[in-house]
């Protein structure tokens, strides 16, 4: 293949709890791809980039081999493929850009409802389940405990009613899979969320180019969904208390109205989440047209 210096390679889950964020996140940054299903690559029509969709377990080591410029990861991947790679002395250097605000879970310890788990120690002599061996075994590790494990690729919430193993080591969001299983979660062994990261080598000067443009319009987006926009018509005579009520907010832009002197505009911008009780609040003080809007994007 040949690959251009100019046009950066973005490696995304092809299809899988990732994929829908991942190109969500691209699309806000006004990146625009046309995808075809059966396709591995894609070519933004209106940006130098390129998009390679793939199993999320292969990300890590394209971006750590220099053979995609940044990827989209879950961490849980991404740190059990590091320490694979270290334990065989392969390269596993990259550099993290961001934490993103999707893809979270937890890789947790989970046992059978019946048995009498009083600690991880129980643990001992055991067989442990598991897609991440590397990363359980670095816990156990530190934990000063000696278990085996039992490397399955999927279905491994189901290994200790098939006698694979006595416990499971699994990613979990709500648990409600581990409780269908008839498992109850112990110990978190890590937390994650997804992650864009950069293969190690510099990149040329065109590439980093767009990575310098991409990553405010990453922050913005990511920004901008945790703030809002308030409007609302506050009494003159109550202002700085009604602006001590909004959260998070700064410099509040007060603008006249046109049929009253006692009453002004209030816009501003609040990065927290504005709760019904503060809006009940601000009404009991005599603001009314209170209003609370989303933000698309945000600079600077
Ligand atoms: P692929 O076919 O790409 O290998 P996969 O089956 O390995 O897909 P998914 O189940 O799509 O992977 O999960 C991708 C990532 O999404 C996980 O590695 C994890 O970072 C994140 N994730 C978020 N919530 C969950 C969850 N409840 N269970 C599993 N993974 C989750
Ligand atoms: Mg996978």
């Amino acid at each position: 293949v040949e690959k251009s210096s100019k046009r950066l390679t973005i490696a995304i889950q092809k299809s899988g709890r990732l994929s829908k964020e991942s190109m969500k996140l691209l699309e806000a940054c006004g990146y625009k791809f046309s995808l075809h299903e059966a396709r591995l690559l894609a070519h933004s029509s209106n940006q130098p980039v390129d998009l390679l969709r793939v199993r999320d377990d292969d990300i890590p080591g394209l971006v750590m081999d220099g053979v995609v410029d940044i990827g989209i990861i879950g961490q849980n991947v991404l740190e059990e493929v590091r320490l694979e790679r270290a334990a065989t002395q392969v390269n596993n250097d990259f550099s993290a850009l961001r934490s993103l605000d999707f893809g979270g879970c937890r890789l947790s310890l989970a046992v059978p409802k019946e048995d009498d788990y009083q600690g991880v120690q129980d643990l001992n002599g055991k067989r442990i389940a598991t897609t991440y061996p590397y990363l359980l075994q670095d816990y156990l590790r530190r934990q000063g405990v000696n278990a085996s494990t039992a490397i399955l690729t999927g279905s491994v919430e189901v290994a200790p009613r098939a006698g694979l193993a006595d416990a499971v080591c699994d990613l979990v969001s709500t648990g409600a899979t581990l409780e269908a299983n008839g498992l109850v979660e112990k110990e978190i062994i890590f937390t994650s969320t997804a992650q864009l990261i950069q293969r190690p080598e510099p990149l040329s000067a065109e590439k980093q180019a767009i990575v310098d443009q991409l990553l405010p319009r990453i922050d913005g987006v990511l920004m901008a969904k945790e703030s809002k926009y308030i409007m609302l018509h506050a009494p003159k005579d109550r202002l700085e208390q009604v602006v001590a009520l909004l959260p998070g907010a700064e410099r509040p832009t007060v603008l006249p109205l046109s049929h009253t002197e006692e009453q002004v505009a209030v816009h501003v911008v609040s990065t927290e989440k504005l709760f019904w009780e503060t809006m009940e609040e601000l009404k009991a003080m005599g603001c009314s047209s209170i209003l609370v809007l989303p933000i698309e994007k945000m600079l600077g």
